[in-house]
């Protein structure tokens, strides 16, 4: 044997004293850990030892912090993500129904007359009773006609309607235009929710690149401590 005097050498954290195969400079702690150590152990110091059952209490603990914040973490971002949501409700709704809703009786009635007034129906019937009219005062002439020849009376009523007919489509025609500016804002709105909720997304995503790889390749370096340890030991294990 090679080994030096046999040294009792006792362990910071319990002070049992071991050999010196179950213990562990305190130098060759991680540094993570030896913060943890730290934190529960004020007295810790880098050039003591600690034993092998100690590190490996506080290796499992490092790890379950480690999960832990990162379980607290993404239930924040959840959080976060759930309370932007709540707060912008739903922004798409039915334009149509509430424009509807909004207008008022005359405005509707305005909207009828244009859409009858730009039909086939009101152009046949129209014509037809053109055609009547003209017709029963040609037939009439002989004896007496309400409306003799030039049709005055026609006339005037075709321009009475003309006059009529002309504000009530313009009437419409703005409404359709404002409900048409009503439609675009909405469409703008939704858009920018949409831009919003990518790139949250993104972040999200970039979270998870980021700050999980960190986490889950700092658990695999104490893992590989632990199975460099366990190797360590089998290997004097088979030696002696
Ligand atoms: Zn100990």
């Amino acid at each position: 044997m090679k080994e030096k005097k046999p040294i009792p050498i006792t362990c910071q954290i319990c002070g049992r004293t071991v050999s010196r195969s179950e213990l562990m400079p305190a130098e060759a702690v991680r540094n993570s850990i030896a913060e943890l150590i730290r934190k529960r152990h004020s007295n810790w110091s880098r050039t003591g030892y600690i034993c092998l059952t100690d590190l490996n209490r506080f290796r499992a603990e490092y790890i379950e912090d480690l999960l832990e914040a990162e379980k607290g973490e993404f239930s924040s971002l959840e959080a976060e993500v759930v309370d932007s949501l709540k707060q912008h409700e739903f922004l798409s709704s039915n334009i149509n129904v509430e424009f509807e809703k909004a207008l008022t009786l005359g405005e509707r009635l305005a909207d009828k007359i244009a859409s009858f007034g730009g039909s086939w129906t009101f152009i046949l019937t129209f014509g037809a009773v053109l055609v009547v009219w003209i017709g029963i005062n040609s037939v009439m002439l002989l004896r007496k006609p309400f409306d003799p020849f030039p049709f005055i009376l026609l006339n005037l009523v075709l321009s009475c309607l003309a006059a009529i007919q002309a504000p009530i489509i313009m009437m419409s025609q703005n409404r359709l235009e404002s409900r048409d500016r009503l439609r675009s804002e909405n469409d703008y709105q939704i858009n920018l929710k949409a831009e919003l909720e990518i790139r949250q997304l993104h972040e999200k995503l970039d979270h998870l690149l980021s700050h999980q790889w960190q986490r889950l390749i700092e658990i695999q370096q104490v893992q590989i401590d632990l199975m460099e340890e366990v190797a360590k030991r089998s290997g004097s294990g088979t030696e002696s």
